[in-house]
This record gives structure tokens, C-alpha cells and sequence, in this order.
């Protein structure tokens, strides 16, 4: 079972869902949230209008063992499942129902590598484009859903869109760097000032578009070519990682790279490659 903690201000007003730890690794969120509940608890933020609720743990099992999931990747199954065959299945057929009757969904994520803090908008549709724009990100990320055709898409983002809502999932940062706290925590502020919950306007940042077009899968064991930095710039043709049976895998485009995992595992995302729009 997952806690969902409300604040309801009894006004009318958007419904916003805050969702922390859904990879059990990426603990920001949970922390940023249990800031923000404290806070809220003691009156020195006040809901004026509509209603915010947080999930800080969405993967409790995950939360607990320090990894990003137990059996399969929650963000890649949020869906009802007829018949669920794993922990994470359960989950997911509890959340779904939960992030389809809000309005907005913020998703709050750490990352395997350092990196700016930036925002997946999977779906730049309507309102959710300002709403990306208001977090006070480095960046938003565009094109997601684009690489996973012809798969289904079944992120979190996803999933809340399939109940008329809209959402943006936020990378805070590297797992272990305590900023990512701060961002989170922040990201979720914007976020209720962007929809006149409580009382001020977000940040004001200048926030860079980014396309996001190929995504690698690590087919076998093997190695970067470099120590891969978030944002690294590549030209086409460069030699990202080499197998060990000595088969490459080259940039696509002049890009740069995008969220390297060097600790991938097999079958696992090792890394991807972006453009700016
Ligand atoms: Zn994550």
C-alpha cells in the first residue's frame, strides 16, 4: 500500500499530485515532500485554492533495498494489469487510478549521473508547456514518447494524460547530491504557484529546449569509449561504447549525450542522444 497525503483547501481549483520515489533509488523527491508536508502541516504554507496531494514513496519496496525497482520499472508499466505477475504490477494497478483523477502530476526523479536538473514534457500539449516552463529547470526534454514506438508508452506521464491530465516528470539531479533535495523541493513550489495554489509566482529561468531522438539499449557486456558526461557533445559517427566482441555503437547525429548510464545493465537504456530544438 502507498500513503497519499492531501491538503485540500476546500476552494475550487486544480487538483495537483506529487509523486516522489517511484524509482526507490531516487529518494529527492521523498525527501523534498516530507519538507513540504511538514510545512504545510504547520501552517507556514497554506493551499488557497484547489487541492494538492503527495505520494513520497510510490515503490516502498524499492524505497527500502535503495534500488530503482524490484522486479520491473514502474515507469514503464503504469497501466491496469489484468492479472499482475509482480510487486511492481501491484503497484501500478493501485497508482493508476489515483494519478488518473488529478489534474496535473508532478513526478520528482534523481539521476545515475550528475547532470543540470531538467524536465521531461512527454506531451506539450495545452497547458502543460507553461506549466514545464514555470519549474525553473535548465532544461525541458521533448520526444520521449517518440522513442518508444512503436511500443506503448506507460511512463507516469503517460498514464496521467490517458486520464485528461497533464504532467511533467522532473530530474532533480545525481542520486546522492543533497541540491537535488532543493530542486525538488523548489520544482514542487513552482509548481503550486503556477496553478495560484499558494500565494507568489515562480521562479523566472531561462529553460532550453531539448529533443531527445535516439535511445541505445546496451545489447551486451561492454564499455564506454569515455567517461560520458550528461550533455557531452557528439558528432555523428563518434564511438559512444564498444562490446566486448568489439561491435561499436556510434552517434546517429551531431547531438550531444543524453543521461549516460555506465552502470547498465544488460537490456538496460546505456545511453541516449539529444538535439536542441
Ligand atoms: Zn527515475
Amino acid at each position: 500500500m502507498v500513503d497519499t497525503i492531501d491538503f485540500d483547501s476546500g476552494q475550487a481549483g486544480p487538483t495537483l499530485l506529487i509523486l516522489g520515489a517511484v524509482h526507490g533509488n531516487e529518494k529527492c523527491g521523498s525527501h523534498a515532500i516530507e519538507q513540504l508536508i511538514s510545512e504545510l502541516r504547520a501552517g507556514e504554507i497554506e493551499i488557497k485554492a484547489g487541492k494538492v496531494s503527495f505520494i513520497p514513496v510510490c515503490n516502498p519496496h524499492a524505497y527500502e533495498q535503495n534500488v530503482r525497482y524490484v522486479d520491473e520499472n514502474l515507469n514503464r508499466i503504469f497501466y491496469h494489469h489484468e492479472t499482475p505477475q509482480n510487486y511492481e504490477e501491484h503497484l501500478a494497478n493501485e497508482l493508476v487510478p489515483i494519478l488518473q483523477s488529478y489534474d496535473c502530476v508532478l513526478d520528482l526523479h534523481s539521476n545515475h549521473t550528475a547532470s543540470e536538473p531538467f524536465g521531461f514534457l512527454d506531451y506539450p500539449e495545452g497547458k502543460a508547456k507553461d506549466f514545464a516552463l514555470s519549474l525553473g529547470l535548465d532544461s525541458v526534454v521533448t520526444g520521449w514518447p517518440e522513442l518508444f514506438y512503436p511500443e506503448e508508452d506507460h511512463t507516469s506521464s503517460a498514464c496521467a494524460r490517458r486520464g485528461g491530465g497533464i504532467s511533467v516528470t522532473v530530474e532533480c539531479g545525481f542520486h546522492d547530491d543533497p541540491h537535488s533535495i532543493v530542486v525538488a523541493k523548489q520544482s514542487a513550489i513552482n509548481a503550486m504557484k503556477f496553478f495560484d495554489m499558494i500565494d507568489g509566482t515562480p521562479d523566472e529561468k531561462h529553460t532550453d529546449y531539448v529533443h531527445v531522438v535516439e535511445r541505445v539499449l546496451k545489447k551486451s557486456e561492454g564499455e564506454f569509449s569515455k567517461n560520458w558526461s550528461h550533455g557531452d557533445k557528439v558528432k555523428k559517427g563518434d564511438v559512444i561504447g564498444t562490446y566486448d566482441d568489439n561491435t561499436e555503437e556510434r552517434a546517429s547525429v551531431d547531438g550531444h549525450i543524453f543521461i549516460p548510464n555506465g552502470n547498465a545493465v544488460v537490456g538496460d537504456e546505456w545511453f541516449y542522444i539529444a538535439v536542441d530544438q
